[in-house]
């Protein structure tokens, strides 16, 4: 056996502890896709399948779905969410969504600050500091995404961005309740693009972001905070990804469209 036999074997062996242990957050953001009959064929196929006990799937599907996921995911530990929030409980906001209606459609987590929502909608800092507080004030787990353009990524300024989106987003939010937050670090140079961050960057930034976050909030807290990350993340580069330190997981927007690429990237994490 050759010293490359042998060092393939070692690596083999790290994946497979990696797999065997670490479990995953699988987060699904569908945006403005689907039809009904997709929908309920994809609930379908999702909903009595066996996804093993380690990794967390949610789905983020639009608003009017939300019914059908209830429906059809009662007694399915396929979970889902919303893919934005309206910081009030109701009233005179035209067009959008309160989390006391996500809430009752059974949705528990939000996805807030998305880069298309930060870049399409305006949305600011403080906007997006308001609807990580009313989730987390009402049971909701917000999905804060933070990322930087590729500007900034090749300026090396992204650094300073992310941990300012931080540290904006989580203003509203002490102590204990920083438990009940998850960060997706999304670089918007690669979300839908079909470009992807190497992992070696991702490990990068995610190391640099774990540091900030237990510097700004204390070991106890900071070291907890699942990690996510997003951008063209698909079947053939998620094991890649997944050895990254400090990823606990990917939030997935093309990919998650179909039952069977989720159940494919589950398999993968969970080393079947
Ligand atoms: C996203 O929209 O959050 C995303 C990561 O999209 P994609 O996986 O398609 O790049």
């Amino acid at each position: 056996m050759d010293k490359r036999d042998i060092e393939e074997i070692v690596r083999n062996e790290i994946v497979k502890s990696v797999l065997d242990s670490q479990e995953f957050i699988i987060a699904g953001n569908w945006k403005m896709n689907k039809s009904k009959q997709e929908v309920i064929s994809f609930l379908d196929d999702v909903a009595n399948h066996d996804f093993g006990d380690k990794n967390k799937i949610i789905i983020a599907p639009p608003n009017p779905y939300l019914y059908l996921f209830e429906e059809k995911l009662r007694y399915s530990k396929v979970l889902y969410g919303v893919q934005n929030l309206f910081p009030k409980e109701s009233g005179a906001f035209t067009g959008e969504l309160s989390y006391a209606v996500a809430k009752e459609f059974g949705a528990k987590y939000a996805i807030i600050g998305h880069s298309e929502r930060r870049t399409l909608f305006d949305e600011c800092d403080i906007l997006v500091s308001k609807k990580v507080r009313i989730c987390v004030q009402n049971q909701i787990i917000p999905i804060l995404c933070i990322g930087e353009n590729l500007d900034q990524r090749r300026s090396g300024d992204y650094r300073q961005h992310l941990s300012n989106q931080i540290r904006e987003g989580l203003i509203r939010i002490s102590g204990n309740e920083l438990q009940d937050v998850i960060i997706a670090y999304e670089p918007i140079w690669a979300i839908g693009t079909g470009e992807t961050a190497s992992p070696a960057q991702v490990e990068e930034t995610h190391m640099f972001i774990r540091e900030f976050l237990v510097n700004e909030y204390g070991n106890d807290l900071g070291k907890d905070i699942p990690l996510l990350y997003g951008g063209s993340v698909k079947p053939s580069n998620v094991k890649e990804l997944a050895l990254a330190q400090s990823v606990s997981g990917f939030l997935i927007g093309g990919a998650s469209l179909e039952a069977s690429t989720i159940i494919e990237i589950n398999d993968i994490l969970s080393n079947k």
